[in-house]
């Protein structure tokens, strides 16, 4: 590839993936999946790795972190980061409130803020650049961590108009809801230990000396603080927020400007009210007085500023009966206890179940049938309980009994164990119907093979009428046996044959995640992957081999090479490859169709060069289909002079929108000049 069109690929793909950027962060509103977008993302790093006198300092890939670093230096804040007194009622608000005007005479407003449950960072700026990132620490002195804050893809690593050379831009950083169930999922699926909640999950992160691995866990950030040359620049604490956003900094959309204390009381009403319809997990209202010339006359104390105050929710708890406990048996056949409440209604919603974890849970917690128990709800987290009232026991509490036998083996008598070390209860039968449909959906799943449609209830059906025993058995269904299904029309059968069919495609690094080898999560399979190249390798691979491989441990080692010489396993190896499925690795720039396969276009308007055909014609030999109309399927919209509804129907999905020019680079991408990753 020339440096010419390399650079165009490169401009195109950038500004592609900070416009999947900003539907992810700014509008909440992904069109791509995570998958596919690290495959943009490695895209570009190969086209900079080739030609590092283009990497530009605020190219995306500077957020991803090359190399670990040495630990964290400390960092002295030039303006002490305070903490925030809190008050638990309106009438403590009020006293506040009162205290206030007692100290300052002049008229002043409000600005009513969400306190988001994370950890509070400082960005500093010189000359627009994103110089330095740094920790809360003790308020004083805090941790570098700027390699990591860059993963952050919200913040912005350069200002289009500073106002100052000196900037610093201060704000919380968060996990997301959705980001941290994902994560501890992930981390329960490599053997590790799960974080207990998001703002744990959030620190614990910051903290990685590896800030690829922080770049995968998807932090985000609300900004809400600013200084320009070490000074508050606007009068108005509502002109700052304002600034910041048209800055690109991330700004909470639902901070208030309130004129009276009665409409912050409203406000911090409706907020508790909403808490957990978000995707992040808040304690309480940030309530400060808006003018800047109000608050330096209020001044702080040695520990908090006056003129600001966090008024705080009250936990998400509540207190109901246990009735019983069901065993559920996850794909790797682990037990988990799952607590069935008498329903009580927590903070908008009403539970019914509770996680229990595992046996030394229910032991820590002396959890008994019939208890008055505490359960607490972390916004759409599975609500815990965590806590029993022994008080008020009646002495008919039963105590809770792991069953002897697999709850998910009914046609069988199947004696549950518990390996040494282990926390968890397991069901040992490899034929334990419970387990397969789990392993089904687990290799169907978005983020590994990737099967619209084949949910639980297909699995259900499929497995119940004995069609299928294990993932190679997809790959030789009729559309006779699926459209004989209960229930499954013509349509849905071939549909789904199509998507199975489909998925044979999926690549290497899916295929070992959906095979639920244990301890192989998604990172762990990307690594496998690239290190041994095809599943042939990784199959002949000895302990002593696996161990090789960068974060493959011992006991990780030792569990994948028992899993692949297990004879069961061997056989469904043999027949995915026999089915086709691909089982290798397909390097960037190995074959001109890998790149945009499956890719869905749509062209509307006149190309200045290219004609319709013509441009049909280059998409489809790359690999990429043209379709009529744009549906959230689309993945790109390539438009030209006088566009038609198409592209206002592709803005209002947020479709990424080529010109001829971004089309020309991406073919030229994927036509086999990107260099080997
Ligand atoms: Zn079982």
């Amino acid at each position: 590839m020339t440096r010419d069109n390399a650079q165009r690929a490169m401009a195109a793909l950038r500004a592609e993936i900070e416009r999947h950027d900003e539907l992810y962060y700014q509008r909440q509103a992904p069109v791509i999946s995570d998958y596919d977008y690290d495959q943009l993302v490695k895209r570009l790093q190969a086209l900079e790795a080739a030609f590092p006198e283009l990497v530009t300092l605020d190219s995306p890939t500077q957020r991803i972190g090359g190399r670990p670093s040495d630990g964290f230096k400390p960092a002295a804040h030039r303006i002490p980061m305070m903490s925030l007194d809190n008050v638990y009622s309106s009438e403590e608000l009020r006293e506040w409130e009162a205290r206030c005007r007692r100290l300052y005479n002049g008229a002043f407003d409000y600005v009513a803020e969400l306190k988001i449950d994370g950890l509070s960072l400082s960005l500093r700026y010189a000359d627009g650049l994103l110089t330095e990132a740094v920790t809360r620490g003790d308020g004083t002195t805090g941790d570098v961590v700027t390699e990591n804050a860059r993963t952050i893809r919200q913040i912005p690593l350069r200002l289009a108009n500073p106002l100052a050379a000196d900037m610093e831009a201060r704000g919380e950083v968060y996990l997301p809801l959705s980001a941290f169930q994902r994560l501890n999922a992930a981390l329960e699926a490599e053997g590790e230990k799960a974080f207990v909640n998001p703002r744990n999950a959030a620190a614990g992160t910051m903290k990685l000396l590896d800030a690829r691995i922080v770049a995968s866990r998807r932090l985000a950030m609300f900004c809400y603080e600013l200084f320009a040359d070490g000074a508050k620049p606007f009068e108005t604490h509502w002109e700052t927020l304002a600034w910041l956003r048209q800055a690109g900094f991330p700004v909470n959309p639902h901070a208030r400007r309130c004129a009276t204390l009665e409409e912050v009381l409203a406000y911090c009403a409706d907020m508790e009210r909403q808490r957990a319809t978000r995707d992040y997990d808040t304690d309480g209202v940030v309530v400060k007085i808006n003018q800047a010339r109000a608050q330096q006359e209020l001044g702080a104390t040695a520990k908090a500023p006056r003129w600001a105050v966090a008024y705080k929710f009250a936990p998400m708890q509540a207190r109901t009966r246990l009735r019983g406990v069901t065993w559920q048996v996850g794909r790797l056949g682990a037990l988990t206890p799952v607590a069935e409440l008498e329903p009580v209604f927590i903070a908008g919603t009403t539970v019914a179940r509770a996680s229990l974890h595992n046996e030394d849970q229910i032991q820590r917690l002396d959890a008994r049938l019939g208890d008055l128990v505490i359960v607490e709800k972390s916004g759409d987290i599975i609500p815990q309980v965590v806590g029993v009232v022994v008080a008020e026991r009646a002495g008919t509490e039963a105590p809770i009994v792991v069953p002897a036998l697999c709850p998910g083996c009914p046609d069988r008598q199947v004696r549950l164990v518990r390996p040494e070390g282990e926390v968890a209860w397991r069901c040992p039968e490899t034929r334990c119907p419970t387990k397969l449909r789990q392993r089904l959906q687990h290799f169907a799943a978005r983020t590994a093979m990737d099967i619209e449609g084949l949910g639980e209830a297909a699995v259900d059906k499929l497995v119940r009428e004995g069609l299928i025993a294990d993932c190679a058995d997809l790959y030789a269904l009729t559309a006779e046996q699926v459209a004989a299904l209960e229930r499954l029309g013509d349509k849905s059968a071939q549909n789904l044959l199509a998507q199975i069919e489909r998925s044979k495609t999926a690549g290497l690094e899916r295929l070992l995640f959906a095979l639920g080898i244990p301890d192989v999560g998604r990172r762990k399979a990307q690594l496998l992957a690239q290190h041994f190249g095809s599943l042939a390798a990784l199959a002949a691979a000895s302990e002593a081999d696996l161990v090789a491989v960068r974060d493959i441990g011992p006991v990780t080692a030792r569990r994948i090479r028992e899993w692949l010489a297990d004879d069961l396993n061997q056989r469904t190896l043999a027949r995915l490859e026999s089915a086709g499925v691909v089982t290798r690795l397909e390097r960037p720039g190995s074959g001109t169709a890998a790149r945009l396969t499956g890719k869905q276009f749509v062209l509307t308007g006149t190309l200045p060069t290219l004609t319709r055909e013509e441009a049909t014609a280059r998409i489809e030999a790359a690999g990429g289909r043209v379709t009529s109309g744009v549906s959230k399927k689309t993945d790109y919209v390539v438009a030209g002079e006088s566009p038609g509804s198409k592209l206002a129907k592709a803005e209002a999905l947020g479709v990424a929108i080529l010109d001829e020019s971004g089309l020309l680079a991406l073919l030229a991408e994927a036509d086999g000049g990107a260099p080997p990753a």
